[in-house]
């Protein structure tokens, strides 16, 4: 059974849990190391039951806590090359570190993990296509737009965790100064619910996809029952909607098959 739980996404931290049986790894660590072990034992999880954690990129909302998480809990990080020269003023290398290639396939454990590049304006920056016998789930944040190749990968998760950043009209008469707007909402920046909801319309169309969790919402410029709403409007057929929360951990959820 592949189950995930969203320890916490937005601008001020990301990490999510995600397990089977017997492995269980993390997506980012963008809260310090004792908020994410805080937010795990709310599920009566360890951080030192954690097989890896998998790093999307060097910004500090997804890296915050990942060297006192490798220090104190002796997890392994895994990132892609590019990231960690970009991150290496926040690792002191005493971390236990692995790198890994886009598009490399990784055994951990009884998880396969597929790296997934995506378009934004990091160093380096991934997606992941995560596997437990044939259940799937896709995962996919902090991206300006979604490319062919994230479709070819991820056409057929049955689950999917799917930046939903702001709304365009929201995000340009807010409070943002214009060059920040501009990044956002260029092809290397943050996702709108309309892209979003696009990509999961097509996937819900063409593939197996049940579920979908929005991510990384932003608090000025998105509103979570708006991102809903466009989700559920562009959708031809019903499917699971959640919406990750930036401070309270979801409840686990599990990746159901079709
Ligand atoms: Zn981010
Ligand atoms: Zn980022």
């Amino acid at each position: 059974m592949l189950e995930m739980i969203m320890l916490g996404s937005g601008s001020r931290g990301n990490a999510c849990l995600v397990k089977n049986e017997d492995t269980m790894i993390l997506i980012d660590a963008g809260f310090s190391g004792a908020e994410i072990r805080r937010r795990m034992q709310l599920e009566n999880l360890e951080p030192d039951d954690l097989e890896a954690c998998l790093i999307t990129h060097e910004h500090g909302d997804h890296i915050r806590g990942a060297s006192i998480l490798s220090k104190r809990h002796k997890v392994h990080l895994l990132m892609h090359p590019a990231t960690r020269q970009a991150s290496r003023k926040k690792f002191n290398g005493s971390e236990r570190m692995k790198h890994f290639e886009m598009k490399e396939v990784l055994e951990l454990g009884s998880l396969r993990v597929t790296s997934v590049p995506t378009l934004h304006d990091s160093a380096s920056s991934t997606g992941f296509l995560i596997e437990s016998g044939d259940a799937s789930l896709g995962y996919l944040t902090d991206l300006g737009a979604v490319t062919e190749d994230n479709f070819l990968m991820l056409r057929n998760v049955d689950f999917l965790v799917m930046e939903a950043n702001h709304d365009r009209d929201m995000l340009w008469n807010g409070p943002y100064p214009p060059h920040l707007k501009a990044r956002v909402d260029s092809r290397v920046g943050h996702l709108s619910n309309t892209d979003s909801a696009e990509f999961i319309a097509l996937l819900a169309e063409l593939g197996k996809l049940n579920g979908v969790m929005l991510a990384h919402l932003s608090e000025k410029n998105n509103d979570s029952e708006l991102a809903l709403a466009t989700v559920r409007k562009r959708l031809k057929r019903k499917i699971q909607i959640f919406v990750a929360g930036q401070d309270q951990p979801s409840k686990p959820i599990e990746v159901e098959q079709k």
